[in-house]
C-alpha cells in the first residue's frame, strides 16, 4: 500500500521498539505496520537502535545466561508480531485479537449507525474496531489523552483531513474532530484510547459510561 500519508510518528515508533506502549496501541501501531513498508523501515532503525544498546549491555557486564533465559521464560507475553502472510482485511496481529476476520467481529451499536467492537487488552488503554456506515458522522469529540485511529477500510474526513486505508490519525487533548465516512464504502477503522472521550452533545455524554467509550 503505497498510499498512505498519515503515518506514525517518531515517539510512537520509538516506544514500540522500546515495548513500552500500552497493549492496545502497541496493537494500533502493529497493524499500521504491516500495512505501511515505510514505517515498517522506519520502525527497523530504531530497532537498530535498540539492538546496539543491547549488545554494549551484554559485552560491558557478565551475563549470566541461565538467569536471564528464566527471566524471559517468566517476563510478559511475547510483543505482537507483525506477520503479513495472513490475507484478508485484517492484518494478523489484529486477526489474533478478533478471532478471525472481518466475519468474526462482534459488533455492538452505539448510535447513529455506528457499531462497535472492543477488544479484549490491558486496563491502560482500550482499543476497538468502528463500524461507520458509509456518508455517517461519528458524534464530534475531544480528547483527554490520545487517540489513535487507523483505517482498515473506506475512508473519513475530519477537521483535519481525509484518512484512507492505511492512514494513522493521532488526536491528542487539544484536538476536537468531527470523522464523516466518504460515500460510497462503509468505513471501518481500528482506534485507540488511553482515556475517556470528550463528548460535547448530551446525549452521548450520557450514554458514554455504557459504551465505555
Ligand atoms: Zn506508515
Amino acid at each position: 500500500m503505497s498510499k498512505i500519508k498519515h503515518h506514525l510518528n517518531d515517539a510512537l515508533l520509538m516506544s514500540y521498539a522500546a515495548g513500552s506502549l500500552p497493549e492496545a496501541f502497541g496493537l494500533v501501531v502493529a497493524t499500521h505496520i504491516s500495512m505501511c513498508d515505510d514505517c515498517r523501515a522506519r520502525l527497523g532503525a530504531f530497532e537498530a537502535v535498540g539492538g546496539a544498546m543491547l549488545d554494549d549491555v551484554a559485552t560491558s557486564q557478565d551475563v549470566d545466561l541461565k538467569a536471564t533465559l528464566a527471566l524471559i521464560e517468566k517476563g510478559p507475553k511475547a510483543p505482537i508480531r507483525v506477520d503479513v502472510t495472513k490475507l484478508g482485511l485484517f492484518p494478523s496481529a489484529l486477526q489474533d485479537y478478533v478471532g478471525g476476520d472481518l466475519d468474526a467481529v462482534k459488533w455492538r451499536a452505539v448510535g447513529m449507525g455506528v457499531r462497535q467492537a472492543i477488544l479484549p487488552t490491558s486496563k491502560d488503554a482500550s482499543v476497538r474496531l468502528l463500524h461507520i456506515p458509509a456518508g455517517c458522522a461519528v458524534p464530534d469529540h475531544g480528547h483527554r489523552g490520545t487517540e489513535l485511529t487507523l483505517v482498515l477500510q473506506g475512508a473519513f474526513k475530519d477537521e483535519f483531513d481525509r484518512f484512507g486505508p492505511g492512514d494513522l490519525e493521532i488526536a491528542t487533548e487539544e484536538d476536537v474532530h468531527t470523522p464523516v465516512a466518504e460515500e460510497g464504502v462503509d468505513c471501518i477503522c481500528l482506534a485507540a484510547t488511553d482515556a475517556p472521550l470528550k463528548f460535547r452533545g448530551l446525549v452521548q455524554r450520557i450514554a458514554q459510561p455504557f459504551l465505555r467509550i
